[in-house]
């Protein structure tokens, strides 16, 4: 009998990482596909599953993940110096490939392949393993949240025998997954929502919210064959910063998302622009880990400029780990569905799918810059 596909799932060890790869609902659907699946011990505990909750649908635990594993999945497998990787294994993970070259130095020496989840072509079919929706949605969601609790004020409108308080008004700059989450979630909340992009499809969507869109003169349409927006020119820039201002000084709040790809993210708050919003009024920057949209940000703190509260969250999604987990979980399963074929790995480079988000075969880094 030939041995059984293993998965080991990883302990994240990075401090600020409460999620896991995989949770038990999803372990046990690998088991009954044939596999086997290893769990380092307490990989699930910091979002909320058990080891008992593993072991009762299959899984072994070890203390640390054994020279049986054939594919290691994983959020982050590079972020920490204190992981070790089998050698020759397939590693199914969120990466930096771009920024950490130790990356590629890790793999030629283990031999290891590596399928990035940010690599997910956004197409119909993938849909379902797309983490990068699935973690941006939560963080968009949680950026409503933070607003909410941080505003020295009601969210909604509110009348009382005391007077009537207006409802906060909310300006979200980029309206891809993130974006369309905060507006979402603050609009339920009862804020006076606005939305900024610079993709024209992202107005329709921001206005079936329930949100107003504002957008730029100089636009033609901003959006690539993919989907994404295209980076702008200095000109664009400057006259983008000029338009955004008036809206961003009447907030009371502002969630920025916006991102290109595989680029720092776009400056649309200038320090000036902060110097000018009224005391007590947020930012809560969704965009710190690329860089920011505010020139103020730092990543994984909160400032105060002039009484206006600068958040720069480094890991939203970590702050939800449980569903966070279940739902990137699910995406690394719909992967397996598209990698397992009669119980034998089979990396199908004819898949188009396969083929963008194998990012490393065997040591060989294969992305394009
Ligand atoms: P993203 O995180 O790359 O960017 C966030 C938003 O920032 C985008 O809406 C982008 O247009 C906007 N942006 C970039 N530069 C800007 C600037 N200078 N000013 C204002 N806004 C700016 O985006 P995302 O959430 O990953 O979504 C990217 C695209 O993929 C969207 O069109 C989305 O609808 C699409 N998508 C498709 C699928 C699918 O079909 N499977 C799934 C998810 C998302």
């Amino acid at each position: 009998m030939p041995e059984k596909i293993t998965v080991g799932i990883l302990r994240e060890k990075e401090k600020s990482e409460n999620r896991v790869s995989l949770v038990p609902k999803d372990v046990n659907l690998l088991i009954k596909m044939g596999l086997s699946v290893e769990l380092e011990d307490g990989a699930g505990e910091r979002a909320g599953f058990l080891n008992q909750d593993y072991e009762n649908v299959g899984a072994q635990i070890s203390k640390k993940l054994t020279d049986k594993i054939n594919i290691i999945t994983s959020v982050n497998a590079f972020s920490s110096q204190k992981n070790s990787y089998v050698k020759n294994s397939l590693i199914i993970t969120t990466t930096n490939i771009r920024n950490d070259n130790k990356i590629i130095e890790i793999c030629k020496k283990n031999n290891l392949s590596v399928i990035a989840m940010e690599f997910v072509p956004r197409i119909a079919r993938a849909q379902k393993l797309d983490a990068l929706s699935s973690q941006a949605s939560i963080a968009g969601y949680k950026a409503g949240l933070i607003v909410a609790n941080s505003l020295n004020k009601y969210i909604p409108l509110m009348m009382t025998a005391a007077g009537t308080m207006l409802p906060a008004n909310v300006l979200v700059l980029g309206a891809g997954v993130a974006g369309l989450q905060a507006i979402a979630t603050v609009k339920r909340l009862g804020a006076d929502v606005t939305g900024y992009d610079i993709r024209l499809a992202a107005g329709e969507e921001i206005k079936s919210l329930g949100a107003k869109f504002i957008s730029d003169d100089f636009e033609q349409d901003s959006e690539t064959d993919g989907g994404y927006a295209k980076e702008q020119s200095k000109k664009n820039q400057k006259s983008q910063l000029e338009f955004l201002k008036e809206y961003i000084i009447k907030a009371d709040a502002v969630i920025s998302t916006a991102a290109i790809p595989g680029r720092p993210a776009p400056k649309l708050i200038e320090k000036k622009t902060v110097q000018l919003m009224k005391p007590g009024s947020v930012i809560v920057d969704v965009s710190a880990p690329l860089g920011g949209n505010c020139e103020y940000t730092k990543l994984g703190e909160i400032i105060i400029i002039n009484n206006v509260k600068i958040f720069g969250p480094s890991n939203l999604p970590s702050e939800m780990a449980y569903d966070a987990s279940t739902v990137y979980s699910k995406n690394i399963f719909s992967l397996m569905e598209l990698l397992i074929k009669d119980k034998k790995l089979k990396i199908n480079l004819q898949d188009e799918i396969i083929d963008a988000m194998l990012i490393i075969e065997k040591g060989k880094k294969r992305i394009k810059e």
